[in-house]
């Protein structure tokens, strides 16, 4: 039976995304003196061609290097050592990477990629949240978090604010740049989560000033002063609640039961044996010395025989029984930005917490956002790419496509990464090898 070759969209396939990227390295300044012999977006591709073939460690990188593909499929021209590369990025501030995030996303627009995205009247669903990718009691830097023990010991963490746009029909997701949270420069004092998502939603709106967002976040970020900078910059929002630390807010529910404003409304999915349950109540007072902050409650209760779970968030959307059941799914989705992105940076290939090399000003978090930048170009993929996903299910995970992508990378001369998907799903003639003899 003769195959079709599945589809790719030219100015999203893996080699115009990787293009696009190195594109955005040539913009990178280089402060270093005119004469050294190694070339910033060479260093920059490289650190990047180590996490998009998931290399396990930097070491591992520099003694596979393969020059003949590394310069067709990343266009680089030489590949420093592992030392050299930890030297060159060490002083290079990570804020000149948002304009590729930006520049791998402005393209992702432009091929309507995005539209499968989608979540309520043109709004994305943007998910944010911490997590923590480095600790140690020994290695640490001039950005590191500090965290100082009853015994007087200090460990050093490295932590950062993720956030990807989400979908609860899509397995992928598109990550924006993270903001990093460390500390600045003759600073004691430890940066924290919720400065470091202000930081982040002002860039967000620098970055894209019309795009619309909901933003989705856990019960920690539901507090007045978070929700005022959201409004400030036009942001709507779906926010996690919880009974134990929003007692306020579920007295509200309670007065206004009372008072008989409350809407109940029930779904019954026979097929799963699911019963889902609601309490809605528009327009309450979210905290008692922000009374002029006001949102809308949903409580959910997932009843079925084994067991019942019983969810609340905060919403600005106003809820009812026509749109509910849409906007608890999108509170739901907010796991995506745990499971599909830091979960998956830790454990299908990633090594999100391996430490490549730690640096003494900028390395940890520039080497954390050039594999958030390969998640991204890898997510493009499989949002985008039909020859991509076929290779994915013909294979089965995520990691038996890495090892095999590495394996023919480091073997056969290849001209595109699209010849090495090709290979990947249509099979290839293996040839024996054709022995170089070394003069030297
Ligand atoms: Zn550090």
């Amino acid at each position: 039976m003769a195959s079709v070759t599945p589809k790719v969209r030219k100015q999203l396939s893996a080699d115009a995304l990787l293009r696009l990227v190195h594109t955005g390295f040539d913009h990178i300044p280089d402060d270093r003196p005119a004469d050294v012999d190694m070339a910033l977006p060479d260093v920059l591709m490289s650190a990047f061609a180590m996490f998009s073939l998931k290399a396990p460690s930097l070491l591992a990188f520099d003694k596979e290097r393969s020059e003949g593909n590394v310069h067709t499929i990343y266009g680089i021209q030489r590949v420093p050592c592992d030392t050299s590369m930890r030297e060159i990025l060490d002083p290079v501030s990570p804020k000149w990477l948002r304009p590729v995030f930006t520049s791998v996303f402005r393209q992702l627009q432009r091929g309507k990629a995005l539209e499968a995205l989608t979540f309520l009247d043109g709004h994305y669903l943007l998910a944010l949240d911490g997590t923590e990718y480095f600790s140690s009691k020994t290695i640490h830097c001039a950005s590191c978090l500090h965290r100082v023990h009853r015994n007087g010991s200090i460990t050093y963490a490295h932590q950062l604010l993720g956030a990807a746009i989400i979908h609860p029909d899509q397995r992928a997701v598109i990550p924006l740049m993270p903001e990093p949270i460390v500390n600045r420069d003759g600073t004691d004092k430890n940066d924290c989560e919720r400065n470091a998502a202000k930081r982040f939603i002002i860039k967000l709106r620098h970055d894209h000033p019309h795009l619309k967002f909901i933003v989705t976040e856990d019960s920690l970020s539901s507090n007045a002063p978070h929700i005022e900078t959201l409004q400030h910059y036009d942001l709507r929002y779906i926010l996690g609640v919880k009974e134990g630390d929003h007692a306020f807010l579920f007295q509200q529910v309670q007065a206004a039961e009372y008072a008989g404003r409350v809407i109940y409304y029930e779904r019954h999915d026979r097929a799963a044996g699911v019963m889902h349950r609601f309490r809605l109540v528009n327009d309450v007072p979210l905290n008692a010395s922000h009374g002029d902050v006001r949102g809308n409650v949903i409580e959910y209760w997932e009843i079925s025989d084994a067991k019942v779970q019983h969810v609340s968030w905060v919403t600005d959307l106003r809820v009812s029984k026509r749109n509910v059941f849409h906007l608890m799914r999108g509170g739901r989705a907010r796991w995506k930005i745990e499971n599909e992105t830091f979960n998956t940076l830790k454990n299908q290939g990633y090594n999100f917490e391996h430490n490549y090399g730690h640096g003494e000003q900028h390395l940890s978090v520039v080497f954390a956002m050039l594999m958030m930048l390969a998640f991204l170009v890898d997510q493009a993929q499989q949002l985008c790419c039909a020859l991509f996903r076929a290779v994915w299910l013909k294979l089965g995970s995520k990691r038996l496509l890495w090892e095999r992508m590495r394996a023919l990378f480091y073997t056969y001369a290849l001209t595109s990464m699209r010849q090495l998907f090709e290979a990947l799903l249509y099979g290839f003639k293996r040839s024996s090898p054709l022995v170089t003899i070394d003069s030297t």
